[in-house]
């Protein structure tokens, strides 16, 4: 009798220990939710993010899952964030920024270069059809492949290479993210977007130079130039140096 009243004492605190669990599991959730409700509220529609598929997508991705966890808890704060090798993950209002220029409407094909944790490639995952995309350390890009895989994202191809030459392969692109800055544009790039209304999006300038966010369109094979804000990126490595 007092066996099976121990017994089923045990199972009992074996269930509450489960049920608190989840529940902090789901409050830890909720916290996230609430974080990047506030940080397209506070840090993107305040500023001049309007495109609502750039608003939804940065809704959607969890970023505080592409960052270590012992800074998980500011992976929303208006700033930076080191992912390892030296490198960083934009702040949220540069991507949302860059994404907003390259135009997408949905059923594009994008290719990005500078993987890093594979953030940025998530939120275009949400709006396009194909993410393609080139990271120059292999570390780097093994770990987001496998965090992208895990998020359940299909539509995302890893490449580890230097992003300088592009991705020939699956060429001519709709649109062309950069998110390290070379010295100048690579030609490569150029030539791998579309004739007619191929577009590029770069940070443009040397490591100790001002760099310019710039936009660059192909219009029936011409080429025009905006330059939108002054930015920090890392370096572009590899040929570019
Ligand atoms: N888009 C990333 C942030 C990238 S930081 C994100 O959302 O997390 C810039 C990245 O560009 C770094 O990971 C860096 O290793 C990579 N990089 C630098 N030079 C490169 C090159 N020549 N080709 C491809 N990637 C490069």
């Amino acid at each position: 009798m007092r066996k099976s009243l121990v017994f089923i004492l045990l199972i009992f605190i074996f269930f509450l220990l489960i049920v608190i669990y989840e529940h902090d599991k789901i409050d830890e959730i909720d916290d996230y939710i609430e974080k990047r409700q506030s940080m397209v509220l506070n840090q993107l529609r305040s500023r001049d993010i309007v495109d609502s598929e750039v608003l939804q997508a940065m809704l959607t991705v969890p970023r505080h899952q592409f960052v270590d966890e012992r800074i998980q808890e500011s992976a929303y704060n208006d700033y930076p964030l080191a992912i390892g090798e030296g490198q960083t993950i934009s702040q949220p209002y540069i991507v949302a920024l860059m994404t907003q220029l390259l135009e997408l409407k949905g059923g594009e094909r994008v290719l990005e270069i500078g993987t890093g944790s594979g953030y940025q490639a998530a939120v275009l995952a949400e709006i396009v059809e194909e993410v393609y995309t080139v990271e120059i350390y292999e570390s780097l890009s093994k770990k987001s492949e496998k965090l992208i895989k895990d998020l359940g994202y299909r539509n995302i191809h890893f490449k580890i290479g230097d992003g300088y030459y592009g991705w020939e392969e699956y060429a001519p692109y709709d649109a062309i993210i950069v998110t390290c800055a070379p010295d100048y544009v690579p030609p490569h790039l150029l030539q791998q977007i579309r004739d007619d209304g191929g577009r590029i999006v770069i940070p443009v300038g040397g490591i100790w130079m001002v760099q310019t966010l710039m936009k660059i369109e192909k219009i029936r094979g011409e080429v025009k130039s905006t330059g939108i804000i002054g930015v920090r990126f890392v370096p572009m490595i590899g040929h570019s140096r």
